[in-house]
């Protein structure tokens, strides 16, 4: 048996078809998905280099996209059967408008927030001139809901993995590491969307202001490698790397770590649970599950969320985090402040909230909801046939 063979029996098991790229993926993921459409949908626009560039029309990446799409499409068609629900968005060409079309060949959208929604339906409005209603968007008279479906992790996960004798062990290992400091953490991948040059901008901002606080914090980030085929992502990795190097530099006194890895599931946890404060920074997050896992892991220690509004989770977690503009550097900074000034008893108030809100808004939840929705949806086109 070759290897695609054992993957599909593998994938049977779990009601999953693989669908193999090959030499299409580079272009299609790389190019098209991670190098055009992800800067676009996070606001920041096309890569710098090809501002100038009137002529490129990236009809390669454009191309291995609409291949790739085909591909998934047709392992569709070929397995689907009468009754079953699937949301389709595959059928995607290269320019806004068919590509707005393509999607709203679904049945149901869903959304992290309100805000993706309206955008997506004011979108529509605007350059298709279709109809927008509360309930979605009406295209000669076709009805594509659209729906706020915000994602959640597995709490009961990350709550039993902190109560594991190994993960104990290790937090008490950071404990003793970090004795007589307070711990700032940060985890995000190594995304341009993840201001993490804003994030040490500002703790930066915070140690020139705050001298005292010099011998007694630590920050501790997790840059966790991502998309290197991307020459963007190359960039943004020079960019903090160069920050880490001159923070170093300059502020010889203060302690300040920069792991480029990713670390296993106990030992995340473990630094979730020790840390005092969480710093997101996110410029745009879809939601940023990572404040959700430390809101988890902090049942014991009830530190503080810092949290960017321009992250999804800012309108979920926004009750018990210190929300703030990371573009801003001195918002950021006092931000810090506030958070490792902040007395217990508003620590434990802010923490119930935000721990009450991830404890109920699970991923299963999510799932059961999207289901749900998209099962009325079906029933209810169903009937207007
Ligand atoms: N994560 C991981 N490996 C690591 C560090 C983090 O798999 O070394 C996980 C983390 O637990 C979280 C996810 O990566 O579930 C990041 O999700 P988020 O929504 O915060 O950001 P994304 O990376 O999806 O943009």
């Amino acid at each position: 048996m070759n290897i695609y063979q054992s993957l599909i029996n593998l994938y049977a098991k779990l009601k999953c078809i693989p669908v193999f790229l090959n030499e299409v993926f580079d272009q299609y993921y790389n190019g098209y998905c991670n190098g055009i459409l992800w800067p676009i949908l996070h606001h920041m626009g096309l890569p710098q280099e090809d501002h100038n560039d009137t002529n490129k029309t990236y009809q390669p990446q454009y191309d291995a996209y609409k291949k790739a799409n085909r591909m998934f499409l047709d392992v569709i068609i070929e397995n689907y059967e009468e009754g079953e629900i699937y949301s389709l968005v595959y059928k995607t060409l290269p320019s806004r408008s068919e590509l707005l079309r393509s999607i709203l060949m679904a049945d149901l959208l869903g959304f992290h927030t309100y805000d993706f929604a309206r955008q997506f339906v004011s979108t529509c409005t605007r350059i298709l001139g279709v109809e927008g209603t509360h309930e979605g968007v009406v295209d000669q008279g076709r009805v594509t809901r659209v729906a706020v479906f915000p994602i959640g992790i597995d709490p009961d996960r990350f709550i039993r993995t902190c109560k594991l004798p190994e993960v104990i062990q290790q937090m008490n290992e950071l404990k003793e590491r970090f004795a007589g400091k307070k711990v700032i953490f940060g985890v995000d991948r190594l995304d341009m969307i993840k201001g993490i040059p804003q994030k040490f901008l500002g703790f930066e901002k915070f140690l020139e202001e705050n001298p005292n606080w010099h011998d007694k914090i630590v920050l501790v980030q997790i840059a966790v490698p991502t998309r290197n085929g991307v020459p963007e992502y190359r960039k943004v990795k020079n960019q903090v790397h160069g920050l880490v190097g001159r923070i170093n530099g300059r502020l010889v006194f203060s302690h300040f770590v920069c792991h480029d890895c990713s670390v296993n599931f106990n030992y995340l946890c473990a630094l979730y649970a020790i840390a005092d404060v969480m710093l997101v920074t996110s410029s745009r997050d879809g939601m940023n599950l990572v404040s959700y896992e430390f809101v988890a892991c902090q049942e014991a220690k009830k530190g503080v969320l810092v949290l960017s509004e321009f992250a999804g989770a800012g309108q979920s977690l926004g009750a018990g985090a210190i929300l703030m503009n990371p573009w801003n550097v001195t918002e950021v900074a006092s931000a810090i402040k506030e958070a490792l000034n902040m007395p217990s008893e508003e620590r434990e108030t802010r923490h119930r909230v935000n721990f009450q809100y991830v404890k109920t808004h699970s991923a299963k939840k999510w799932g059961d909801d999207f289901m749900s929705k998209l099962n009325d949806t079906f029933v209810e086109s169903e009937m207007q046939i």
